[in-house]
């Protein structure tokens, strides 16, 4: 058996030099020469999705099946695929290669409660590692403890992160998130006597970990804590600067999405750079799907360029972004990447939209707020609930609503919130950022 015969998983050496070679040489490209080499990809993936995936063969038989674009506004021209389109399929219809290839099976379950499947080929995995690894490896190295703290379970960004800081030789503690083996009060006790240096998790779930630790009467700058890389959630600057004052660390951020792994990853400047070399991407417009210029918000929409287990084209991610063609000094010719949260988190009040984000970042920066806020329609105003940071409550909530007022343009209520109560929403929670005063309610 020569070693091109050898299956995929006995030639883990080769695969990650052909990742990293490959990675370096979409580095040396000028930002002018990415869609050249994005679309020669883009049509060897389109033949393969034709040949070989039974939902795109389908979906575009005889119309698009001849379609090779060359350029973005003759992608334009193919149709989108939708996360509905991703239920329907479950759970092989998007397969695009023989079971035997398949090296990884995951999961997620939408608003509808309705999964979709995730599914990756060896060299699909090891590809993606080796940017993680290449990203975390900025950050963290030998001597580093880690605990990732978000779910294992069915998902892959656990994993993912696992291996990557493994290669950078970096010590990881797989605490996961929500089980019974290392419920939060072991994982607070564990942050106590284990002292990580790096904790990855939610940035809701990090203000969380905090406040226990304080509740127990420990100071949580004793951990040592240097680095928080916050994933799973977007959330705003004011949050942010809050978890990196309390905590005294530095952050970072990885983006991505339970379909196609990472998208985001940081650069060693702590830009949030897209996986352009692996993906193509598009801002369009949620309500007209036109495309948007850069720097304009807007729905991203992911084609994904290398992926052979489940190519996904123009696949409609519902989340809020900014794309910016802002060089970054460390030379990369990717984009870079702002999250504003999902397209359906945005809150409709008196028929004008707010986008949570943005309100978060009003909430929390309003002087003497604290940790935890809520916020949630209530016909034409909007009403929410915000904490004090020991000040006064009602001044706190007066001065909140004339803000969201001011910025919003819609009238606020806001009222103080119950620690309590948000703790006991929280901890029953997969994704706590998104708490919303029904979360709440479902508690008292
Ligand atoms: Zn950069």
């Amino acid at each position: 058996m020569t070693t091109a015969d050898r299956p995929p998983h006995l030639r883990y050496p080769e695969i990650r030099e052909a990742a990293l070679a490959d990675l370096a040489a979409f580095e040396k490209l000028s930002p002018d020469q990415v869609p050249d080499h994005q679309f020669a990809l883009l049509r060897r993936q389109l033949d393969h999705a034709f040949a070989n995936s039974p939902f795109y063969r389908e979906k575009w038989a005889g119309e698009f099946g001849p379609v090779r674009p060359t350029d973005a506004a003759g992608l334009r021209a193919l149709p989108f695929t939708t996360k509905a389109e991703l239920r329907g399929a479950y759970p092989f219809g998007l397969l695009a290669v023989g079971r035997e290839e398949l090296i990884r099976y995951g999961e997620s379950t939408g608003t509808t409660g309705s999964p979709t499947s995730s599914m990756i080929t060896y060299e699909d995995w090891i590809r993606g590692n080796v940017a993680v690894e290449q990203s975390v490896g900025h950050l963290l190295g030998p001597g580093d403890l880690v605990f990732i703290a978000i779910p294992y379970e069915l998902a892959f960004a656990s994993y993912d992160l696992d291996r990557a800081l493994e290669q950078v030789g970096a010590a990881v503690v797989p605490v996961g998130t929500l089980s019974l083996v290392c419920p939060f009060e072991r994982m607070v006790e564990m942050m106590w006597t284990v002292r990580p240096t790096a904790l990855v998790c939610t940035p809701s779930r990090a203000l969380r970990l905090y406040d226990m630790l304080k509740d127990t009467g420990r100071d949580p700058a004793e951990i040592g804590l240097k680095t928080f890389l916050y994933v799973g959630e977007t959330c705003s600057p004011a949050k942010l600067e809050k978890i990196a004052a309390l905590w005294g660390v530095q952050l970072s951020n990885a983006y991505g999405s339970t379909e196609t792994n990472s998208l985001g990853l940081v650069c060693e400047r702590g830009s949030l750079h897209l996986t352009e070399d692996r993906h193509l991407f598009e801002v369009i417009d949620p309500e007209t799907t036109e495309p948007v210029p850069d720097g304009t918000a807007g729905e991203l929409v992911i084609t994904s360029l290398a992926g052979r287990a489940m190519p996904l084209l123009r696949y409609r991610s519902g989340d809020f972004v900014t794309v910016s063609t802002e060089p970054c000094a460390c030379g990369s010719p990717r984009r870079l990447l702002a999250h504003h949260g999902r397209v359906s988190e945005q809150l409709i009040v008196g028929g004008r939209r707010i986008n949570k984000l943005a309100l978060e970042q009003t909430v929390l920066s309003t002087e003497g707020a604290g940790l935890y806020w809520a916020a949630g329609p209530a016909g034409d105003r909007v009403e929410i609930r915000v904490e004090a940071d020991g000040g006064d409550p009602e001044a706190l909530c007066a001065a909140v609503a004339e803000r969201v007022t001011a910025e919003f343009g819609v009238p606020a209520h806001v009222a103080p919130i119950d620690r309590a109560q948000v703790r006991r929403a929280m901890d029953r929670m997969l994704k706590p950022g998104s708490l919303t005063i029904e979360d709440l309610e479902a508690v008292s």
